[in-house]
């Protein structure tokens, strides 16, 4: 049964569609089964797998209005090796005609549902709002992986999240937990994150992933060849360490 995991993070440019390509890419590396959905009208997760937005019949809006299934609408990332349920610009249309269904939240989770014994990891890439996609999103999951830069903010914007996920939890979704705090874009030669990475340890202790992704241009070249990092240069310090922690989520998820 797959495990699915949201990356969420409300602040846009911290990395969530980085880690959530790079990270399905590196699973898919180490022979999981992986389906990427897309839930960001930017469809910025689907064009980094190299799927063309804008030619699709099928996506994941129609999948949340129940116009298709997950069977028909999801396709294969060739240069990722996973599945993804690609996204365009109709999705942000989602957001006021899910308004009207019953159990509006949970749209996604109960698309999923028949896919589930294909896929080890399903990851979920979420758009930069705490929105009704948003909660689609974290009611399908089990957890939430949260991408963060260590910067002097990046702690106070991470309370409206947790809070987000606790009520959630509370209503929606008691198996939802945060799996972990991703430090991505980081710098060790500046003292001010190395700093704020410490504080992120003491207030969340174990919550932190052990694997840190370095700043690397190479993780920002990629998508411009509709590639992940991970696969357009393995040897790149980024791809590296989206490879360790793949093995790090393998390894997570045997205790969960
Ligand atoms: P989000 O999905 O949260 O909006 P993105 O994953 O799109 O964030 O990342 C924002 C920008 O930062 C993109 O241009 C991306 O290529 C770049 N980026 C993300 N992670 C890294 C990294 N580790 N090193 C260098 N650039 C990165
Ligand atoms: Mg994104």
């Amino acid at each position: 049964m797959a495990k699915i995991f949201c990356v969420a993070n409300q602040k846009g440019g911290v990395g969530k569609t980085t880690t959530t390509v790079n990270l399905a890419a590196s699973l898919a590396a180490q022979k999981q089964r992986v389906l990427v959905v897309d839930l960001d009208p930017q469809g910025n997760a689907s064009m980094g797998s190299g799927i063309d937005k804008m030619g699709l019949q099928q996506s994941v809006y129609h999948v949340l209005i129940g116009m298709s299934d997950v069977l028909t609408a999801r396709v294969k990332s060739e240069t990722g090796g996973y599945d993804v349920l690609p996204a365009n610009r109709e999705l942000a249309g989602a957001e006021v005609e899910l308004v009207e269904f019953d159990e509006r939240e949970e749209r996604l989770k109960n698309a999923l549902a028949p896919v589930l014994n294909e896929y080890d990891f399903i990851l979920i890439d979420c758009p930069p709002a705490l929105s009704l996609l948003t909660l689609n999103g974290l009611c399908a999951a089990n957890g939430v992986i949260v991408p963060m830069q260590c910067e002097y903010f990046a702690l106070e914007g991470l309370s409206d999240l947790v809070n987000t996920i606790k009520q959630v939890h509370a209503n929606l979704n008691p198996n939802l937990t945060i799996i972990g705090l991703l430090r991505v874009m980081f710098d060790p030669r500046t003292t001010l994150q190395q700093q704020v990475s410490d504080q992120l340890m003491e207030h969340f202790g174990d919550k932190v992933f052990n694997t840190i992704i370095p700043r690397n241009v190479r993780l920002a070249e990629a998508p411009s060849y509709g590639m992940p990092g991970v696969t357009f240069d393995k040897a790149s310090r980024g791809a590296q360490a989206y490879m360790q922690f793949g093995a790090e989520m393998i390894q997570r998820i045997k205790t969960m």
